[in-house]
């Protein structure tokens, strides 16, 4: 989209409220934020989670992206476990159906068993947006809704000392010791001043809920082929880190959804159940990779099977069997902003292997450890790169984060 030249106003300057001070303050509240949080909390610090809808999981919920990648290498082996583990199981006591075959109850299943099926899971939002918000409940995170991040107060060495907020009760500031940047888009590292890197291939895409005239609700996927976008340039494409490209992307989206209904109600003429109708379209975007950090490590596809002594997560690829890669510590640092770091589908990962971090397991794997860093960090009172790597290492091992070089080479096909 073309961006237009701008005339600018003048605003004055006004003071803004503090509301409250925290340890950490994660922004953003999709799978990320919610791993960060949550392992913060655990790790002793004051947490706010800073959301602007009215629900958590972002994408994973409110977006209908429903399916929980896997956590294994398809080869029989789980290779991501802590948070990551523990999102994937949570929804199940509010209705969620267990994960497939041998990984619901891993113990004891053969090798054989594993390998048949991935270790994933099927759920409904509703069941996730409930445990998301009792896990952190229980956890002892605050959790302010309604609530937009828009801007950074910062100390002379360009450390965050509080986030600027706008909710119901105006413009307000907390004030935090460290600052994940989870809002999926690293809308904080990129306001920051941190170098970003952007990414135009997304296409239309909404997945939503269809209805029959029996009340059999089923799962539309209304999405252009991402995986076609180079070679057809009459696909629309949206950048999605400006307002009207966001607003564009979800108004074509809808309008796709009018589209695939049309033709599944084509294709189910004469079976006897009436047309399908909308039942729910989702009130989120549908971007895929929009803008990630360019940290002081860019993950790539030579990070395939690499163990780096920095590792504070290991996590697979979705689209096939047997890559493992393990995750940076180096790739969740903001580089000029001490006490930011980010994790989701703005971690610092580009080409082929950001179409990997941005999945939601590895979304919870980047948000334990950026969370428990920042704890960390704020209980020391030290940048976040000047932690000790090996005591992150050892604060996620004592949570059950298996961080393990033979983990990450390849297993036997
Ligand atoms: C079409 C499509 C299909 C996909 N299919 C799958 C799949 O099958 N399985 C899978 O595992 N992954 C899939 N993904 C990817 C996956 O869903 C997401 O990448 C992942 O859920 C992202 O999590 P996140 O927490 O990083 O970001 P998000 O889910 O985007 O969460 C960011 C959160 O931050 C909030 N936020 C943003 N800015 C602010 C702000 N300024 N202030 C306050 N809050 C803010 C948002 O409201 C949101 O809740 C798919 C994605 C798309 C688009």
């Amino acid at each position: 989209m073309k961006k237009e030249s701008m005339s600018k106003i003048k605003r004055p300057a006004r003071a803004v409220p503090v509301w409250g001070s925290w340890d950490v303050v994660v922004a953003g509240g999709g799978i990320a934020g919610v791993a960060a949080a949550l392992a913060a909390a655990r790790n002793g610090a004051k947490t706010c989670l800073v959301e602007k809808y009215a629900g958590l999981g972002g994408l994973a919920t409110l977006g209908h992206i429903i399916v929980y990648l896997p956590l294994c290498d398809g080869r029989g082996r789980q290779v991501s476990f802590g948070i990551a583990e523990e999102l994937l199981k949570a929804p199940i006591p509010y209705g969620a159906a267990r994960p497939a075959g041998a990984w619901a109850a891993p113990a004891g299943a053969t090798d054989e068993a594993l390998r048949k099926e991935r270790y994933e899971l099927r759920y409904d939002p509703g069941p996730m947006v409930i445990a998301l918000e009792r896990i952190l409940e229980e956890a002892g995170v605050e959790i302010a809704y309604d609530t937009l991040s828009v801007d950074v107060a910062r100390a002379a060495d360009g450390a965050i000392t509080h986030l600027i907020v706008e909710n119901k009760s105006g413009c307000g500031a907390f004030a935090a010791k460290a600052v994940v940047d989870c809002t999926g888009e690293a809308d904080l590292c990129h306001g920051c001043g941190e170098a970003t890197e952007t990414s135009a291939k997304n296409v239309r895409s909404a997945w939503y809920y269809a209805v029959d005239a029996e009340r059999k609700v089923s799962l539309g996927y209304a999405v252009d082929p991402f995986w076609e976008v180079d070679s057809r340039p009459e696909l629309m494409r949206f950048d999605g880190t400006d307002w009207r490209s966001v607003s564009r992307q979800i108004i074509e989206s809808r309008k796709l959804i009018v589209e695939d209904l049309a033709k599944r109600n084509a294709s189910r003429s004469g079976e006897g159940h009436g047309p399908l109708h909308a039942f729910y379209a989702p009130c989120f975007h549908g971007f895929r990779m929009t803008r990630h950090l360019v940290s002081d490590y860019v993950m790539t596809p030579a990070d395939l099977h690499r163990w780096h002594d920095d590792a504070v997560g290991v996590f697979s690829d979705w689209r096939k069997r047997g890559p493992v890669y393990s995750l940076p510590y180096r790739a969740i640092l903001a580089v000029k902003t001490p006490n930011l770091a980010v994790a989701g589908r703005c971690l610092s990962s580009t080409g082929d292997t950001w179409d990997i971090t941005r999945v939601i397991p590895v979304c919870a794997v980047s948000g334990e450890a950026a969370g428990t860093a920042a704890a960390m960090a704020a209980a020391s009172g030290r940048p976040l790169r000047e932690l000790p790597v090996a005591d992150v290492q050892s604060a996620l091992r004592r949570r059950g984060v298996r961080l393990d070089p033979a983990l990450v080479a390849e297993a036997q096909a």
